[in-house]
């Protein structure tokens, strides 16, 4: 037994340190979850193997050196776990032994990391995260950067809520999308994504995460209910989440998780359960708390949902460098509120790890409730149908030999010409983060590529000349192709670094390419570059350097840039980029007369910054500027809830 206990320490102090101190899991939380269970039923046992030590009793991660020290006022607590609609009833009975007349209040369990926030004489002075509960982390710097986390009040209390950052899902998911561009580690889920934005020390890396926050706690103030504390911080100015509701019996509880269980996938933020309160705060005291979690309220956790189906093939696909990605074609199931029937499999290393046959019956899931992923054969239903993997040895779509690179898990087609990869880097320099060609999406790519309008990156520049034989298209029409050329002309005026990226060199992401494009300003000078002046720069290594190096020495890609040259695209880097900071892509509305400047001035500081300023106030509106005496707008803008934002702060934001 003994064995067992410090076995089950070992792992989840490892698995604990890795999800909140470096914000990478290294399980998913529904594992972590069942192994800390069987450790609390053991020391519930056994107390006498129960140790000060124990992750059952300590709470959350270290405080990183890297950020200043905060004691928080009353220590911030974690939940205790329900993962079963018994266990609720169970929560139910302990509750009413105590006081018999309790109702709940079930909030939404949001996904993200948990936050203080101290105000003095109504501004913010101080956030903090949980941290070990009982000292947290100044993260003030970062947390300024959300907007919907107000820097002052309306009135000049001074008091502390607590909530909950996170970052929505659509956030989540352009992130990944940079990261993957960057070719930069992706994050597993939206909470990794807020905590690791949070836990930075530039603040202009949290300031362009888009998170988001919902207040939950109002500390120390004579409110009577939880519910009451939630409107009550809603009046003050705070964003509080609105899908709670306010419940008198345990089976009202559970009707109205089942509810929020079937809206879950379409809601725009994470969630992984529901929060049951005891909506008295007379009672809190009186049911009580461990040291670890109060006792009047617990966390019911959603189950992960894991569907079975049966592995129907393994197929695969070629990317726009060669690289084979086998996926997995199963027959097609629901999960969390969509249909699926592929997911990738990566690469041969990791479907010999899991021992995947063709066949096998899967279980499948979303990983970070997004991405389709095959969880493990179920080996019990493996019969003599099932066919063991082996990777394919020649392309599958031009049929010439793969090769695998040396220390590297992939296979790669080598040929040049290979079609799925010529398909693949048109689709790629027309993406967003590269060239950005509106209109030019995937399937009109693929389209245009099979009816050999384009088969380089060039062509794309030609195709007004085909106008008349576009328009005859089915499913094309005027319109359409008049969108599509003009989108191509208007890119021609992009700076150098994505045409750089769109290129597909490899290794040679969006940021990289940025790096290369700031040191050596054109094309010419691009194309001269050795590999010690690419490796002088510093934060380029030599992998990439070697690569970019050699693209830029091929005959074929030389013809390529010189045509796209005469072809009249931007081949300088425009230095005059933007400089980012707070107002970085956001609306802003400037309502009433400033002080320090007028509109004009206003304008041109915001869009120096990579932001806007226009007339009117809608819902798409981030922030409006308020001056002396302001008109309509103010209103209109105090209405949909947008970020009202005084000249001080203006001024100050700039000056960041
Ligand atoms: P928790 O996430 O289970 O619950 C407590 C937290 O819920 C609070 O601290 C608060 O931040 C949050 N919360 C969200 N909405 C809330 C609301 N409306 N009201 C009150 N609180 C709300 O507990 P925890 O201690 O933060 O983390 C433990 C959990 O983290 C584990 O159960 C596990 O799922 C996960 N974890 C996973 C790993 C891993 O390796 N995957 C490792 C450690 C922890």
């Amino acid at each position: 037994m003994i064995n067992r206990v410090n076995e089950l320490k070992e792992i989840l102090n490892k698995a604990s340190k890795a999800y909140y101190d470096n914000d990478k899991p290294i399980m998913e939380d529904y594992e972590y979850d069942m192994l800390m269970n069987e450790l609390i039923k053991i020391e519930n046992e056994n107390p006498e193997l129960k140790t000060i030590d124990s992750p059952t009793i300590r709470l959350g991660g270290e405080v990183l050196s890297k950020f200043e020290k905060v004691t928080h006022t009353a220590k911030m607590m974690s939940l205790s776990d329900a993962f079963s609609y018994d266990e609720l009833r169970d929560f139910d009975k302990r509750v009413k032994n105590v006081a018999s007349n309790a109702t709940y209040l079930c909030e939404l369990k949001i996904d993200g990391l948990s936050v203080a926030l101290r105000y003095e004489k109504g501004l913010l002075n101080l956030a903090a995260t949980r941290g070990n509960g009982s000292v947290g982390e100044n993260i003030t710097h970062n947390v300024k950067t959300i907007k919907t986390v107000p820097l002052k009040l309306d009135s000049p209390l001074t008091i502390e809520v607590r909530g909950e950052i996170f970052m929505p899902k659509a956030s989540f998911k352009a992130l990944n999308l940079e990261r993957e561009a960057n070719e930069e580690e992706i994050f597993a889920n939206c909470r990794n994504a807020a905590a690791g934005s949070v836990r930075q020390l530039d603040s202009k890396v949290a300031a362009k995460r888009n998170l988001d926050v919902f207040l939950y706690y109002y500390l120390g103030q004579e409110v009577k209910t939880q519910e009451e504390s939630l409107i009550e911080m809603k009046n003050l100015g705070f964003k509080v989440n609105q899908l709670y509701s306010h419940c008198n019996t345990i089976d009202d509880v559970i009707t109205y998780i089942d509810s929020i269980g079937k809206e879950r996938d379409s809601l725009p933020y994470d969630i992984d359960g529901i929060v049951i309160k005891v909506n008295e705060m007379e009672f809190h005291d009186l049911i009580g708390e461990t040291v670890k979690y109060p006792k009047w309220a617990i966390a019911y956790k959603f189950p992960p949902e894991e569907v079975s189906t049966k592995l129907l093939d393994i197929t695969y696909q070629v990317g726009r460098t060669g690289v084979i990605t086998p996926v997995a074609n199963f027959k097609p199931v629901f999960v969390q509120g969509s249909m699926i029937s592929k997911a990738t499999l990566h690469n041969e290393d990791y479907i010999k790890e899991k021992d995947i046959h063709i066949n096998d019956t899967v279980i499948i899931r979303k990983a970070g409730d997004v991405i389709p992923e095959v969880v493990k054969p179920i080996l019990e239903e493996r019969n003599n149908d099932c066919i063991e993997f082996k990777m394919i040895s020649n392309c599958p779509c031009c049929g010439s030999n793969l090769v695998r690179a040396l220390g590297e898990a992939d296979y790669y087609c080598l040929n040049p010409n290979c079609e799925d990869k010529l398909v693949n880097k048109l689709i790629h320099f027309a993406s967003k983060p590269a060239y950005d060609i509106d209109s030019l999406g995937e399937r009109v790519c693929e389209q245009l590529y099979q009816l050999g309008f384009i088969k380089n990156i060039a062509d794309i520049f030609k195709l007004n000349n085909y106008y008349n034989e576009l328009i005859l298209l089915p499913k094309f029409g005027e319109k359409s192709i008049d969108n599509l050329i003009q989108a191509i002309e208007k890119s021609k005026e992009n700076n150098l670094d994505r045409l750089i990226f769109g290129l597909g060199i490899r290794h040679c992401g969006a940021k990289i390419s940025k790096l290369l494009c700031k040191k050596f300003k054109n094309i010419d000078n691009l194309m001269n570059a050795t590999f010690e002046n690419i490796i002088s720069i510093g934060d380029i290594g030599e992998a990439i350097a070697k690569e970019f190096t050699q693209y830029m020495q091929n005959e074929d890609n030389i013809a390529l840039i010189n045509e796209l040259k005469d072809l009249g695209l931007k081949m300088e880097y425009d230095m005059g980029e933007i400089k980012e900071n707070y107002f970085t892509n956001k609306k802003c509305v400037l309502t009433g007369t400033l002080e320090s400047m007028g509109r004009t001035e206003a304008k041109k500081l915001i869009e120096g910054f990579g932001g806007a300023l226009s007339d009117s106030v809608s819902k798409k509106t981030d922030i409006l500027i308020l001056g002396a005496n302001p008109g309509s707008k103010y209103d209109k803008a105090k209405k949909l809830g947008i970020y009202i934002m005084e000249e001080a702060e203006f001024l100050q934001r700039i000056k960041e």
